[in-house]
C-alpha cells in the first residue's frame, strides 16, 4: 500500500478532527473547517500539523517516511542503541539491548564456547 493511503487510512481510523461527510462536504476535518488535506487530490504532499502532533506518532514507520517525504526533521530515529563493549570497551551500535559484546568480540566469544564445547566433549569420551 502507498504511504498516502496508509495515511488516508490512519486519518478516517484515528483523527480526531476527521468527521467523515459533513455540511456537505465528505471527509470533512473539523479542524480545518473543511476538506482533509490528506484527501485533497490536488495537493501532492500535504501536511497537516494535528495529524503529525495526535495521530501520526501512532504509526512509527508510517511517521518516519512522513516526515522523510517532507523532509521534515526525524525527531524520533529509530537509532540503534550504542553501547560499550564489556569486552574490548569499544562502542557500536547494537543490534538488541541485550547485544553487550561487539560484532569482534561476539565472534571470539562464539568460538571459544565452541572450544571449550570440544574440550568438554573429549573429556567425556576420555
Ligand atoms: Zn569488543
Amino acid at each position: 500500500m502507498q504511504n498516502k493511503n496508509k495515511i488516508k487510512q490512519l486519518v478516517k481510523n484515528n483523527c480526531a478532527s476527521y468527521l467523515g461527510d459533513r455540511h456537505g462536504i465528505s471527509n470533512y476535518c473539523c479542524w480545518k473547517d473543511g476538506l482533509c488535506v490528506f484527501f485533497d487530490q490536488d495537493n501532492p504532499l500535504p501536511s497537516c500539523r494535528y495529524f503529525e502532533n495526535g495521530v501520526l506518532p501512532s504509526d512509527e514507520k508510517l511517521e518516519r517516511d512522513y516526515k522523510l517525504e517532507r523532509n521534515m526533521h526525524v525527531d524520533r530515529q529509530i537509532a540503534k542503541p550504542k553501547v560499550n563493549c564489556k569486552k574490548c570497551g569499544t562502542t557500536f551500535e547494537a543490534n538488541s539491548n541485550r547485544q553487550s559484546y561487539c560484532e569482534k568480540c561476539t565472534e571470539k566469544n562464539k568460538k571459544e564456547r565452541a572450544k571449550l564445547r570440544m574440550r568438554k566433549m573429549r573429556l567425556k569420551q576420555a
